[in-house]
């Protein structure tokens, strides 16, 4: 009988999860250059906003040391080697040259939420107060008109140059009638197509943003979709997860500033300093999975003892992020750590396909298909597949056992 924990195990440990993070000395040299004029061109124009990030980060009692420490680990969550540090700590001084517009659309306000819930906030948190955030209905004071008249200015003002920031799907069923803004009644998806036509590029934050998120999972009243599905033609990067990692939105804003450029993406558009690998790559129950100790059920003494909770519905093998690396709320924790699998937030349909508690064996998968970037594409199907069976000869095997101590019951 094939056993199904070393099928999955081959599938799991397969080199094709990792993505290369040494693209050799010439390529950073060469953007190392590119990096250093464009903070040099940056450092000559003025400010949007007027407030000094050093100044922000010492009020909240974060010292210089502290600051190089974020440094050096933004720069290796950048997949940057140690040579751009420097430059990182420059550019994050500069961040209040680029302009962000920001706007919201069929959502809870979570993404927006996880940036201000921080009580001890982190740099990351911080540069938001830096960052010159043109326009955001959530934040801002202005109401009515004047915030129309708000973004219509700063639209205007800094035509091709602001970064577009999108939270929230776009409902497409009825005319777009689901959702409207303004007292002209615009809808969500003309508004989405009026801000982004000037926009450099544009952000998708969120798993609604990215991939439709809740608003789109079955049955899709409001035929709700993500941003990639409407703009075309220019830059679009997803930051999916519910709500967006603050530290990965900081990440593709920094990496702009720095580079001039939207960082490289896989083929759903995700930035692969972030999505590059799967949850289950650096988790800390990951020694349990590979030991075969499993959490069985809740409060066994699996779940006493930390182990795996693959068996109890994690979904952290067929899920691209780095939840598990930065974790959430300050860096305090993440799910997985407090005891509760992963529910693949970051991925395309997560709340059709993963979201309830039991492994993939019954589940009616859609595998990736079209496009999808070589590494996540080879490896997603093939975990798929192989989960499925894996697991599913796991439920056989659990079913026998159950039938046989079921007869054993009644003789
Ligand atoms: S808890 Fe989830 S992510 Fe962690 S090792 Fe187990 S299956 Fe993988
Ligand atoms: S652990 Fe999984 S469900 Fe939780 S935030 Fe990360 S991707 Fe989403």
């Amino acid at each position: 009988m094939v056993d199904s924990q070393d099928m999955v195990k081959k599938v799991f440990t397969q080199k094709s999860a990792r993505i290369d993070t040494n693209k050799g000395e010439e390529y950073y040299n060469c953007l190392f250059e590119n990096a250093k004029q464009r903070i040099s061109m940056l450092q000559k124009q003025p400010a949007l906003k007027d407030i000094d990030m050093i100044d922000v980060i010492e009020s909240e009692g974060i010292n210089r040391r502290d600051f190089m420490k974020w440094v050096s680990a933004t720069t290796a969550t950048l997949m940057l080697p140690p040579m751009f540090e420097p430059l990182v700590a420059q550019a994050t001084e500069l961040m209040n040259r680029v302009p962000v517009v920001w706007i919201e659309l069929q959502d809870c306000a979570g993404n927006s939420e996880a940036l201000l819930r921080s009580s001890a906030p982190t740099v990351d948190d911080l540069l938001f107060d830096v960052l010159s955030l043109e326009f955001h209905e959530t934040l801002q004071a202005a109401a009515g008109h004047d915030a129309d008249r708000q973004l219509e200015e700063a639209v205007e003002h800094f035509k091709g140059k602001y970064l577009l920031f999108v939270e929230g799907a776009i409902p497409m069923a009825n005319d777009g009638k689901y959702g409207t803004i303004g007292a002209s009644g615009e809808t969500f998806h003309e508004h989405l197509m009026r801000m982004s036509k000037d926009a450099a590029a544009v952000v998708a934050v969120g798993t609604c943003a990215t991939f439709g998120g809740i608003p789109a999972a079955a049955p899709n009243p409001t035929g709700a979709v993500g941003v990639m599905d409407l703009v075309k033609g220019k830059p679009v990067v997803n930051i999916p997860a519910c709500p967006a990692n603050p530290a990965n939105m900081v990440g593709v804003i920094l990496h702009f500033v720095l580079t001039g450029q939207i960082p490289e993406l896989d083929s759903l558009l995700r930035p692969k300093f972030a999505f590059g690998y799967r949850i289950h790559d650096n988790c800390e129950r990951r020694a349990h999975f590979d030991a075969g100790e499993f959490v069985e059920e809740w409060g066994d003494i699996g779940a006493q003892n930390n182990w795996c909770l693959y068996k109890v519905g994690c979904k952290g093998p067929m899920t691209f992020n780095n939840c598990s690396i930065i974790r959430y709320n300050e860096g305090t924790n993440w799910p997985v750590g407090v005891g509760r699998g992963c529910i693949g937030c970051s991925e395309p349909d997560f709340w059709d396909k993963y979201a309830y508690e039991r492994p993939m064996a019954n589940a009616n998968i859609k595998a990736p298909t079209g496009g999808v970037e070589k590494t996540v594409d080879e490896f997603g199907l093939g975990l798929l597949t192989a989960t499925t069976i894996g697991i599913g000869l796991h439920a056989v095997a659990s079913a026998i056992a159950g039938k046989k101590s079921e007869q054993n019951e009644e003789e």
